[in-house]
């Protein structure tokens, strides 16, 4: 299929960062309309000094992935809520939405172009697409550009766990990710700058991230890093919080589902109190990157709260997880809409 040659990767030990593959797609938006976009193997992007991306942060973004199935098909896991995401993001911030048409046409055209670059079935591994919109051209004042660009890109990326799934620990940040009504339900580049220092201080204190508590009164659990927060009661329910300022994670969204659906628990999303942790045998974090990622333990001050173990993953939360990847990778039958195929 690829005129190029194979790429030598250690397929098995890819980690989570930034290789240059063979191309990316990048549309500019001038005069009211998106060009049709074209592919590239340019990984440079050139903007203005005035871009208000650079001074104002009129930036978003997208995180999805391309799955290789056993039978060697590549398929795309519910692209469409990220076209729609992405859109949110962008009336937010006042720049010109993508059609989620040209969005799923432009994330095809990157898989295609970097099929040598899709991990192989069986090794955890998967292309990453980072699908972004950008305030570019000559601007000085605060206020939306009059120019932008849509651009994405793809890297293979590995397991997220090498070793299994092993739990991990957070601690509880005394800063606020987002504002009650402020981003924190958009993917925009603002919310993760301020994230960087807090995050930061965390891994120092050799925790795998921080969990950002409620902005308004500091009492219930909203996200954990860059991930969506889940929990499984003592009773049996899958209990998610719910709040305006938290990201609408596509694979929490999902796992509501599979959980109702193919696991027939209750579920709900309710406030999670950082003082009730009682209630729960298990926790994890979820989102594209991590897929499910159980957590161990939470630090709350002077406070350390174990959920299931230390060490092992909790029974549902592994029966959610096999569910899901079996999903993505094409070995379990997905609900309806849910999986696009691109090769
Ligand atoms: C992207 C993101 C998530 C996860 O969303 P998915 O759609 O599941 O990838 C969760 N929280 C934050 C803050 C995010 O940026």
């Amino acid at each position: 299929m690829s005129k190029k040659a194979a790429v030598d990767l250690d397929w098995n030990n890819l980690g989570f960062s930034y290789i240059k593959t063979d191309e990316r797609y990048i549309s500019h938006w001038k005069d009211g309309v998106w060009d049709k976009g074209t592919l590239t193997e340019d990984n440079q992007v050139t903007i203005s000094e005035g871009s208000t991306v650079i001074h104002y942060g009129q930036s978003c973004f997208e995180g999805l992935k391309a799955y290789r199935t056993k039978s060697g098909e590549v398929q795309l896991f519910r692209p469409e809520e990220n076209a729609k995401r992405l859109q949110r993001s962008c009336r937010r911030l006042l720049m010109p939405e993508v059609s989620e048409e040209q969005f799923l046409s432009a994330v095809k055209q990157v898989v295609i172009a970097n099929e040598r670059w899709i991990p192989p079935y069986g090794t955890g591994g998967t292309l990453y697409l980072r699908p972004y919109v950008m305030g570019v051209g000559d601007n000085i004042g605060v206020a939306p550009a009059q120019e932008y660009i849509f651009g994405v890109f793809a890297i293979p990326v590995g397991a997220y766990f090498k070793g299994g799934l092993a739990p991990t620990s957070f601690i509880i940040s005394e800063y606020d990710r987002a504002a009650s009504h402020g981003t924190g339900g958009v993917k925009v580049g603002g919310n993760y700058a301020s994230s960087l220092l807090p995050g930061k201080e965390a891994k120092q204190r050799s925790f795998s991230d921080c969990i950002y508590l409620d902005p308004a009164t500091h009492t219930k659990i909203e996200e954990v890093g860059a991930a969506n927060f889940f929990a499984i009661t003592k009773d049996g329910r899958f209990v998610t919080p719910d709040s305006p300022s938290i990201l609408p994670s596509i694979t929490k969204y999902s796992l509501l589902y599979l959980a109702e659906h193919h696991l027939g628990m209750p579920v709900s999303q309710e406030d999670i109190y950082i003082n009730q942790l009682d209630q729960y045998a298990e926790a994890g974090a979820c989102g594209t990157a991590a897929v499910i990622s159980p957590i161990a333990g939470i630090q709350n001050g002077e406070d350390y709260h174990v959920f299931y173990s230390e060490t092992e993953v909790g029974p549902v939360t592994r029966r959610l997880y096999d569910l899901l990847t079996g999903i993505q990778f094409g070995d379990e039958e997905a609900p309806t809409g849910w999986i696009t195929k691109v090769l």
